[in-house]
This record gives structure tokens, sequence and C-alpha cells, in this order.
């Protein structure tokens, strides 16, 4: 009678990434789990990703430091469930374009390295070379980070979720939660009431709605994102294994795929209705680090929603007050599949009230409440 049982000690709301790597920390330290997904597990934002996972995030060194303890999970997972996570290297080329750009991300490479970010100091001659098409003039110096892969999320999600319920947690799907008393614990759903001790919120780019289902101000939100291809750049092999290369300064991202490149531009807005002026946005700025690109067009590749918070980083924590049985994780901003593995764990202690080990000030709402404003 186990599939008719309507509760549990923790209830997760949403069967992404995040949800399916929560069910599977939770249910290994032995809890009762419950995760319900309106859809498909791993078919939203997580089935939107450029496939990349990396260890360094300029400027923010809690980003990397969650990223490095995950890459750690990751290796442990797949070996322990005998899964083929697809871990195939890549690189990230971080691209520093002005003398003062150089000095200031060269002064925090010691923080970085501190979190856990494995980081190489490269000349624009040794940049150029891992990346042929980059322009040696825009160059004043460049970061590599050789723990930068190409994953498969798909694969990601399936291991969590079938790791889960062979541990014992109950993971359904096509089933919408519609309604969350904080008070009571119990979650109301298109197929009737749950009751938990506790409930994780972990829906993604929706988390600020199913927060409100309860009263709770949970500032995240789901942008219009889109990634861009150019035409065949070789009409012969192909450019993949080109480093994924990140020009910090405006937030332009590329990485080969087959015989062309893949564009993405980061524009955080709350504003809809943007996206033509954020694709001549892109269109503007490749030329500008390629400039054997200039005459090279551009072309939607696909289009997704981001999952993003006033501070650019994600969400982790416990609410407090009338809403101490909420827990939330979301709210990733472009890193879910790198910070998936340890915000399982992060929550997971923070459910049997351990000491998670990380300090989540960066992730608290508190600290994106007060940026809210500012934004
Ligand atoms: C274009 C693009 C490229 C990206 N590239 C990368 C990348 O290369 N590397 C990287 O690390 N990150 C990347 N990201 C970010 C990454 O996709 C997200 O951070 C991550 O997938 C978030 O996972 P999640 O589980 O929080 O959200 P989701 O995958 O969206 O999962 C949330 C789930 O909650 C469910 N849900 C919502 N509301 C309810 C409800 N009321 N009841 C029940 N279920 C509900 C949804 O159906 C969904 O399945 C990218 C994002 C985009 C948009």
């Amino acid at each position: 009678m186990s599939e008719q049982k309507n509760t549990a000690e923790l209830l997760i709301i949403g069967g992404g990434v995040i949800g399916t790597s929560i069910a599977y920390h939770c249910a290994k330290a032995g809890v009762d789990v419950l995760l319900l997904e309106k859809n498909q597990f791993g078919a939203a934002t997580t089935s939107q990703t450029a496939r990349a996972f990396r260890t360094y995030f300029p400027r923010k060194p809690h980003d990397s430091e969650l990223a490095a303890r995950s890459l750690a999970d990751f290796k442990t997972f797949a070996g322990g469930m005998g899964v083929d996570l697809g871990l195939a290297d890549l690189g990230l080329l971080t691209v520093l374009t002005s003398p003062q750009q150089a000095a200031e991300l060269e002064a925090e490479l010691p923080d970085q390295r501190e979190a856990g970010a494995e980081l190489e100091l490269l000349t624009a001659a040794q940049a150029v070379e891992l990346n042929p098409w980059l322009d040696p003039d825009t160059i004043e110096a460049a970061i590599l980070n050789p723990q930068t892969y190409r994953v498969k999320p798909e694969v990601i999600v399936q291991g969590y979720a079938e790791g889960a319920q062979k541990l014992g947690a109950r993971l359904l799907s096509g089933i919408t939660v519609t309604g969350l008393d904080a008070g009571s614990g119990v979650v109301s759903t298109t197929s009737g009431d749950f009751t938990a001790e506790a409930i994780v919120i972990a829906a993604g780019p929706w988390s600020g709605d199913v927060a409100k289902l309860t009263g709770l101000n949970l500032p995240v939100w789901g942008q219009f994102a889109e990634l861009l291809h150019t035409d065949p750049l070789v009409t012969e092999g192909d450019v993949h294994n080109l480093p994924f290369t990140l020009h910090p300064v405006s937030g332009l991202k590329t990485m080969g795929m087959g015989k062309s490149l893949l564009v993405g531009l980061e524009r955080i807005s709350k504003q809809d209705g943007m996206r033509d002026i954020w694709f001549q946005a892109a269109v503007d700025e490749l030329p500008k680090w390629y400039s054997r690109l200039k005459n090279v067009e551009l072309h939607s590749a696909w289009t997704g929603t981001l999952d993003v918070t006033p501070t650019k980083s994600a969400l982790i924590g416990k609410a407090g007050g009338k809403h101490e049985r909420i827990l939330f994780a979301a709210g990733f901003t472009g890193h879910g599949l790198a910070q998936a593995p340890v915000t399982g764990q992060i929550v997971r202690d923070l459910y049997l009230g351990h000491q998670p080990g990380v300090d989540l000030t960066p992730y608290s709402l508190a600290t994106n409440l007060a940026r809210l404003g500012t934004f």
C-alpha cells in the first residue's frame, strides 16, 4: 500500500536536477522522501542547458566552492552508482580584456583556488593557442579552468531519480502542486492532498510562484533565455574541441558545437520584450573579440527559461517564523548543473539539523531580498 501513502517526512516540489539530487541525498540519509513533479523529471530548465559544468565563477568564489564540491560528489556518485555522466573535457577559458580587469581577477585567484577551483593564468598567446578564433590584440591575459566538462543532464537526473527510488524515495510525475500550507504541512495537488514534516521548494524558475501559495516571498523568477549558433566555421572536421570561452566584460560565452560556435550572451533583466535588443547586442559583441567572425551570421539554437535571483546566485536555505517547515533550493541562474550535487547535501543537512559546512550567507533569503530593491 506504500504507493497510496500521502504523508512523508520530506516533500520535494520539482523534479529537475536540483529536486532529484535532494531526493537522492536525503533518501541516502534514511529520510522518507516524496517528490512531486508536474511534468516529466528533468524536462524543464534542466533540459535547456548548454550541458556545461565548470568550477570557476569569476568574482564569485562562493559559487566556485559549491561547484568544486559538486565535482567531487559527481565523481563519487557516478562511480558508486555505475552511471556514466558523460564528463568530457571542455576547459573554461576566461578572457581578460583590460589591464584593470586582469588585475582584479588575478587578485582574487588565491580566494578562488582556496574555494577549490583549479586555475592557470595564461598569456594572450597561450589563450589563442587554445582558441585560435580569438583576436590576440584584444586579450590582456586569460584564466584557464581545466575542471570544465561537457555533461549529460538527462543522465544525471535519471541517475539521481533511480538512485533515490532504490533507496525508498517516492518520485511521482504528472502531479502539479496547487496549494501549500506551511503551518500544517499540507500540500494540495492535482492528485489530492499530501502532508509532510518539511517541504522543499525546488521548482526552478517557478519557485517564486510556488512559495507565494503559502505567502512566502521567494525572489526567483523565470527569464526568457536563448542560445545562438554561428554558420559553420569550417568545411573539414569540426570545432568541437574549442574550450568554453567566456568574456566577463560583456558576458559573451562561446563553445564548439560541431562545425559551429554555440553563442550565449548574459543579460539579466526582469523586462519582457527585450529579445530583439538582446539579439542585436549578441550580433555586435561577437566580432569585437572574434574579428574573423565579422561576416558570420548568428541563428537561434534553442530557447529556455533561466532561473534568476537578484544576486545571480541561488537561494538555498530554510525559511523562518511561520514558514519554518519550508526549505528552498532554487534560482541557480545558469549554474544548476554545476551546483546540484552539493545542493542535495546542503538541503539534507539543513533538514537533519546538521551544519552544512558551507557559508550559506550568499544564498540566504535576506541577502537576496536586500538586493531585490537595487535590481
Ligand atoms: C539556455 C540555458 C542554458 C543553461 N546552461 C547551463 C549550463 O551549461 N550549465 C549549468 O550548470 N546550468 C545551465 N543553465 C541553468 C540550469 O539549466 C538551471 O540552473 C537548472 O536546470 C535548474 O534546475 P532546477 O531543478 O532548479 O529547475 P528545473 O529543471 O526547471 O526543475 C524544476 C521542476 O519543477 C517543476 N515544477 C514547477 N512548478 C511545479 C508545481 N507547481 N508542481 C510540481 N512541479 C513543479 C517543473 O516542472 C520542473 O521540472 C542553463 C539555463 C538555460 C535556460
